[in-house]
């Protein structure tokens, strides 16, 4: 069994600020988890600028963000498990493991959960139809083309006009691919105005609103769907070869779903609730890794 004072599962920008701060503020026995190699979370796939203006009074990319987080949990005393998934969290105050192929636990006294979220998938939706290859959500798509330089598709239309559908709307236009539109069931765009008028604008990609997908077509791959105006009830077979599903975020809450709220449990950034903006995670961890280390 390994032990710390404070376990801190998710290394993105909430879980590394909360371990950072709970350091700064005389706990030194933190052990920070990710599952992934590298610390960061969402962040190194964000190649787009727009992150730190309130933290570091300019815009960063959001692998520069993660490399500011990261050099910052160097200057402490944190100990960082890459490659670790936490499988469960018990009553009893210990969390199992899997590391290196191997199961273990770790006892703890205080735990931050910093998970982040998932995204909402097709499946989620009341759309009819096959599920065939081609549909992703933008999550998936912007790791896929940002960090494993995959080519997705070339006829692309996105559901969801929120800031990740505009920003992968931008994404595949500047890969040659066609956007063919973003259909958005609300009146207005469902971003920041800011990823409007940076990936949208001047790009001109139609927004289609009062729109929604009611069927999918293809078998092996995608090769249309049926949009509906929902205004008019008229439908029409719009083909693409590839539906990017960019329609919300739920934190990822799934390893608490069993414990009743204890004394010693805190949730931060995204996990806790879906933040736009990545500072105002980061200065939340901060204040809550603060308040539960002092007490
Ligand atoms: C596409 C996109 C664009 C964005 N653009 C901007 C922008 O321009 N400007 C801006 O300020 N903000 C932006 N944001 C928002 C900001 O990036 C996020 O709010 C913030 O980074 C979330 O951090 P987090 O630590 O809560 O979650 P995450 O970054 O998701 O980190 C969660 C971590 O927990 C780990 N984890 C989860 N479960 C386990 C487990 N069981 N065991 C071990 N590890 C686990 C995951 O591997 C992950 O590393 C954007 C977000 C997205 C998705």
């Amino acid at each position: 069994m390994i032990e710390c004072r404070l376990l801190v599962v998710g290394a993105g920008a909430a879980g590394i600020a909360s371990a950072v701060s709970a350091w700064k503020n005389g706990c030194h026995s933190i052990l920070l988890v990710d599952r992934s190699m590298q610390p960061g979370g969402i962040l190194p796939q964000c190649l787009h600028e727009g992150f730190g203006l309130a933290k570091y009074g300019k815009e960063l990319t959001g692998p520069e963000y993660a490399s500011q987080l990261t050099e910052s949990l160097r200057e402490t005393g944190v100990i960082f498990f890459p490659g670790t998934e936490v499988l469960s969290i018990s009553h009893e105050k210990y969390a199992v493991i899997s590391r290196r192929g191997l199961l273990d636990k770790i006892s703890f006294e205080k735990l931050i959960l910093a998970a982040g979220c998932r995204e909402k998938t097709i499946g989620s939706l009341p759309v009819a139809g096959t599920r065939p290859a081609g549909i992703f959500t933008a999550g998936q798509a912007q790791e896929c083309i940002n960090l494993h330089h995959q080519n997705l598709g070339k006829e692309i239309l996105i559901l969801g006009s929120g800031d990740l559908g505009m920003i992968m709307a931008r994404r595949f236009t500047l890969e040659g691919k066609h956007v063919i539109a973003i259909l958005e069931q609300d009146l207005s765009y469902g971003g920041m105005a800011r990823n409007f008028h940076r990936c949208i604008e001047p790009y001109r990609i139609p927004i289609w609103y009062r729109t929604t997908i009611t069927e999918i077509h293809g078998t092996g791959r995608i090769t249309g769907v049926t949009v509906k105006n929902l205004d008019t009830g008229e439908t029409k077979q719009i083909p693409c070869d590839t539906l990017i599903t960019a329609v919300g975020l739920i934190p990822e809450r799934e390893l608490i779903r069993t414990l009743d709220s204890p004394d010693w449990l805190y949730l931060v950034g995204n996990c806790r609730h879906i933040h736009e903006l990545v500072d105002s995670a980061v200065a939340e961890a901060e204040q809550i890794a603060r308040e539960a280390v002092a007490l």
